[in-house]
């Protein structure tokens, strides 16, 4: 148990060790914790200030950052140094997120392969990992300074459709601001945990929850059974939120500006855009909004916005439908109806979905709070504290192998309920390898070597191909009884090989324990060079793809790409040596800004596949 002291002065509660429940948003982002002394879950605020933090980024030209809503009024007045809905490119390739592009004021670097974006803010490289890890650095700063205590723990929450890269890359945006991250939630679960739905009786029962942010809209289908959540189905839209409702508005706004002859500049719909999200949350309590703007006298009614915005709503309804069909489950099935996020707060909304799934809903929590408040539960849970819920079999540390540059790549990460499995594709770095060494190790660390090395076996028989194409697909299985099956399958001709571990063997609590104070302890400075490793072995891998295609198509390329491919690559070459990731990343965009235009002029899959995958 957690002690807890009072701080004479102030009177605010001191506790030693606090696990925190965050929601990382694409939109807002917050904290919550359960109170030590009503037991209550609370989302963290400063005297004067909201719960919620804009999930923003305003990188200043005197290298000033500002985060949440200081840096929201740059969206407008500095949009290419301002970033925000980050959370939309975590563990994406330039290739996942081109359509979204458009969208995003900021530059997103495109190298041409499918590897991880990188942001280009001013004549630094970030990725997402690290822009969001600020976000999540300002909540732990805030909670500490509101709880007067450090804050090194937390549950984050993620959207139940993320996949494996991207949780991964959440735990590490945490890692990276400090925090030890027990475990990453479904945001739907949370929310179901924070209305408590666990606990109100034993029996299987099947929940919907309906989540409309401020860019995106899901709806998930989950299972409750002993305690356990299962996700049945998620439906939804990526590009569907509050601010397509704003949006109605603006242009509404815009006809009674232009019966007035008024010109509308891009200055006047920025202004446009906050008033027409003033007026939309005033409609959310009262039947009418009016404003004067340039003299004009701007009026919209509630009646006038649900009409406008029926078709928006019904498209969250078709999702609904999809969700229910893709579960193989009726309307009638769902027991329970879960509200989240800040635009259910519209009253049609609400009555919408009351109508679909012809249930009355349980909206006492506050919309925008209740995933962080479900996370503060959990992490309750695992703080020991709530002794009724049975705590599954986990495993204390990480489980992964070795990829290029001697870096670790999780594949079960620590605090994963056992049984549990997971795969990922991994491939060769020169033409005709018929072998790989496959090392699996255990740890926190984002250098193997200092992990625990558990085993290591050479895969062969691969068929001999040129670099890049063999799918070598690893797949680990940790059973019941913690021992790991690790599977290296070659998926073009079958060929596979099987090994046995017994990961917790001869390891003993206080040594699980002295590996999980060392990564802690040297989480910054492993992602550092964790990120120059990254950087260099991009480097190498650029290098080698473009020497190679050189030659093979030599007589296609004129003298001077030739020359200007050569210089770039001897610049490269010499910066690679250096322990400076984002002149790496500027030396490799300019020897992919020369090598672009030959590579698509001949044949444009051959670099971009012989770059793709990671390799060992
Ligand atoms: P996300 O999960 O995407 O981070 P939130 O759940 O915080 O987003 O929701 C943000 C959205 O909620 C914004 O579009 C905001 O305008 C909207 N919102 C907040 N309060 C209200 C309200 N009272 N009425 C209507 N919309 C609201
Ligand atoms: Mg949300």
């Amino acid at each position: 148990m957690a002690k807890i002291s009072i701080n004479l002065s102030t009177g605010s509660i001191q506790q030693d060790e606090m696990i925190v429940g965050i929601d990382l948003g694409t939109t807002n982002s917050l904290i919550a914790i359960i109170h030590p002394q009503t037991k209550n879950a609370v989302a963290l605020k400063e005297h004067n200030q909201h719960t919620l933090v804009p999930s923003i980024i305003h990188f200043g030209n005197n290298g000033q950052i500002d985060i949440g809503e200081a840096a929201k009024p740059y969206l407008e007045s500095d949009s290419v140094n301002t970033i925000f809905s980050i959370k939309r490119l975590m563990g994406k390739s330039y290739a996942d997120v081109k359509t979204d592009e458009h969208y995003l004021g900021y530059k997103i670097i495109d190298d041409n392969s499918d590897k991880l974006v990188k942001i280009q803010v001013a004549d630094k490289f970030y990725s997402p990992i690290e822009l969001s890890s600020f976000i999540l650095a300002e909540l732990k700063s805030r909670a500490e300074h509101i709880l007067k205590t450090p804050v090194t723990k937390a549950v984050i929450t993620v959207p139940a459709y993320f996949n494996d890269a991207q949780r991964q890359a959440t735990r590490d945006a945490g890692k990276l601001a400090g925090l030890d991250v027990l475990r990453i939630i479904n945001e739907p679960t949370a929310a179901s945990l924070a209305y408590g739905i666990d606990k109100k009786n034993q029996e299987a029962k099947k929940i919907a929850v309906y989540d409309l942010g401020g860019g995106t809209f899901d709806i998930t289908i989950l299972q409750l059974d002993s305690g356990i959540f299962e996700v049945l189905s998620t439906n939804g839209n990526t590009y569907l939120g509050g601010d397509d409702f704003d949006r109605l508005i603006v242009d509404f706004f815009i006809k009674i500006l232009q019966e007035h002859k008024i010109t509308i500049t891009n200055g006047t719909k920025q202004t446009l855009r906050l008033l027409a999200e003033q007026a939309k949350k005033h409609l959310s309590a009262n039947d009418n909004f009016s404003a004067i703007f340039q003299d004009i006298h701007l009026a919209i009614t509630k009646t006038e916005f649900e009409n406008l915005a029926k078709p928006l709503l019904q498209k969250t309804m078709l999702s609904c439908a999809k969700a229910l069909q893709d579960a193989g489950l009726q309307v009638s099935d769902i027991e329970e109806v879960v509200m989240v996020g800040g635009s259910t707060r519209m009253p049609m909304v609400k009555n919408a979905v009351t109508d679909f799934f012809k249930t009355t809903i349980d909206d006492s929590l506050n919309p925008d709070e209740v995933v962080a408040l479900g996370a503060a539960w959990q992490a309750d849970v695992l703080a020991g504290n709530n002794q009724e819920i049975l705590l599954l079999d986990v495993t204390p540390l990480s489980l992964g192998i070795e990829t290029m540059g001697g870096l670790m790549d999780v594949l079960i990460p620590r605090n994963s309920k056992i049984p549990s499995g997971a795969a990922r594709q991994y491939t060769t770095h020169a033409d005709g390898q018929t072998k790989m060494t496959i090392t699996v190790y255990q740890g926190e660390r984002d250098l193997v070597i200092d992990n625990r090395k558990l085993a290591e076996f050479i895969f062969d028989g691969i068929p001999g191909m040129p670099a890049g194409l063999p799918k070598v697909e690893i797949s680990f299985r940790l059973n019941a009884d913690g021992i790991l099956n690790v599977k290296a399958k070659e998926l073009r001709s079958g060929v596979e090989q099987i090994m046995q571990v017994q990961p917790q063997y001869g390891l003993t609590d206080a040594e699980v324990e002295e590996m999980l104070m060392a990564s802690m302890l040297n989480a910054k400075a492993d992602m550092q060079l964790r990120s120059l490793v990254e950087a260099r072995t991009e480097a190498e891998q650029i290098i080698f793809a473009t020497k190679n295609f050189m030659q093979k198509h030599q007589e296609m390329i004129t003298a001077e790409e030739i020359v200007a491919t050569k210089n770039a690559i001897d610049n490269l070459q010499n910066i690679v040596a250096l322990d400076d990731k984002n002149a790496i990343h500027h030396a490799i965009e300019h020897l992919n800004n020369i090598s672009r235009p030959y590579a698509e002029r001949l044949m444009d899959t051959a670099v971009s596949s012989a770059l793709s995958g990671k390799k060992i």
